[in-house]
């Protein structure tokens, strides 16, 4: 369910349970940048595992990497990052200086905040200068995307792990822009994760490797737990079309109050970025097949975002129901998905025999599923609710009949019952 305060609702509940905070909040923030929590981050890590199994782990095609976020500068002007490429419209209200992007106004010519006269329009460039070294002699960036990590090191790839192609490379990493408007909570800010993929392929299969890839991403968005009723592909026209690109689809997730919005990008990027860094380096960035001359392989992207993903997640699970005769709110988060699988609770908090036989269950459960919490703090239906809205799928209480006949009650998230399940069934029961 979704109001026009979901979001506002689903920003209350990620700082007020420890998902997610304002960026250096006690010094008044830093716009654009956000804390993961103790929640979030669980949540955060949970959504990357998922990913890396998916589409690295349980395949036979693809290959991990973890590469620097700092690069020779030579990287960002071969991949086009430090030119025009990569810049956004900006424009400032000569009134109350305010700058916008131009690009996302409704009317280019006043201040949606003052109504003061807008300058000229400039292109300003998204990445994050720095220096490296004592002498800061060196120019370099905050890599603004994961992939060209990805494309300088395909000769290393090639050369230590020798793939059969088509073959993809993959890795998880902190991405920066200097956005010129940060906005919509987690949606657009300046320091993000990005999940990407560079899937190598013989050219002339273009079209077939690409229907493989929308598939997989679909898969991918179904294991998330988001409905198909929020997902929209948007087919990018041709004359959108970056000048390399053939073909890219964008995946938008429905966001409440904000609508459709990207969620992920998948592109067909030709051998254009093997062939600029072969042409910058001078190094032969090819692939020898077993019969054959050796040849620049084309590119499917599959490029995800993290928090944008960590979003949608959150904004699905969202939920408010009636239960008890109360309203409630709880995240329906996918159990593989959820922070907290499981939470024990002893009924009373000042019966030592019930403390004692919680603990131990806690204790002997957490050695196969390490995300679970203990819980004695307030009444059992108090514990429900805090747990209801972290979105643990099953709570375990402990009672006196515990301690005659090893059954605990396990009730369910979504349907609030409650069952008697005897202790050597419960891994059974929460199937993580
Ligand atoms: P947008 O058009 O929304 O600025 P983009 O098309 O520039 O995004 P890509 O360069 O395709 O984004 O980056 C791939 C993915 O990285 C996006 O689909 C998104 O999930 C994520 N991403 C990009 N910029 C940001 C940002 N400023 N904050 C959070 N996530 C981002």
């Amino acid at each position: 369910m979704s109001d026009d305060n979901t979001m506002e609702k689903i920003v209350s509940l990620a700082k007020r349970r420890g998902f997610i905070f304002q960026g250096s909040e006690i010094y008044g923030g830093l716009a654009g940048t956000w804390d993961y929590g103790p929640l979030g981050v669980a949540l955060k890590n949970n959504i990357k595992e998922l990913w890396w199994d998916m589409f690295v782990d349980r395949r036979d095609d693809m290959y991990g990497l973890d590469t620097a976020i700092l690069m020779n500068e030579k990287a960002w002007e071969a991949s086009g990052h430090t030119g025009a490429g990569f810049t956004d419209p900006l424009v400032e209200c000569e009134k109350c200086k305010k700058r916008f992007r131009e690009d996302h106004l409704k009317d280019t010519a006043k201040c949606p905040e003052c109504g003061g006269v807008l300058g000229n329009k400039k292109d300003f460039n998204l990445m994050f200068e720095t220096r490296v070294g004592a002498q800061g002699d060196m120019k370099s960036f905050l890599r603004p995307e994961t992939a060209q990590g990805i494309f300088v090191n395909f000769k290393n790839v090639v050369d230590t792990m020798r793939p059969k192609l088509p073959f993809g490379i993959a890795q998880i990493g902190k991405a920066f822009r200097n956005e010129i408007a940060p906005r919509d909570f987690i949606f657009r800010t300046r320091e993000f994760e990005q999940m990407e993929i560079e899937y190598f392929i013989d050219g002339q299969y273009w079209e077939q490797e690409f229907d493989k890839w929308r598939e997989a991403v679909w898969a991918w968005l179904k294991a998330l737990g988001l409905s198909e009723e929020n997902i929209k592909e948007y087919d990018v026209p041709a004359d959108e079309l970056a000048h390399y690109s053939k073909r890219t689809i964008d995946f938008e997730y429905n966001y409440p109050g904000k609508g459709h919005d990207e969620l992920l990008g998948l592109a067909y990027r030709t051998d254009h970025d093997l062939k600029s860094h072969m042409e910058a380096s001078g190094e032969k960035l090819v692939y020898t097949p077993a019969e054959g001359e050796p040849f620049t392989p084309h590119v499917i992207e599959p490029s995800f975002g993290v928090d944008r993903t960590v979003m949608a997640v959150l904004s699905e699970a969202y939920t408010e129901d009636k239960m008890d005769g109360e309203t409630r709110v709880f995240l329906k988060l996918k159990p593989e998905l959820a922070p907290v699988k499981v939470a024990v609770f002893p009924l009373l908090k000042n019966r030592p025999e019930l403390l004692e036989k919680a603990w131990d269950i806690y204790t002997e459960l957490k050695k196969t599923i390490p995300q679970i919490l203990f819980d004695d703090n307030g009444n059992v239906g108090k514990r429900y609710r805090r747990q209801d809205e972290i979105g643990t799928p099953w709570c375990v209480t402990v009672d006196f009949d515990t301690l005659e006949d090893n059954t605990v009650t396990v009730r369910d998230r979504d349907t609030g019952e409650q069952k008697r399940v005897a202790l050597i069934d419960l891994v059974t029961v929460i199937r993580v």
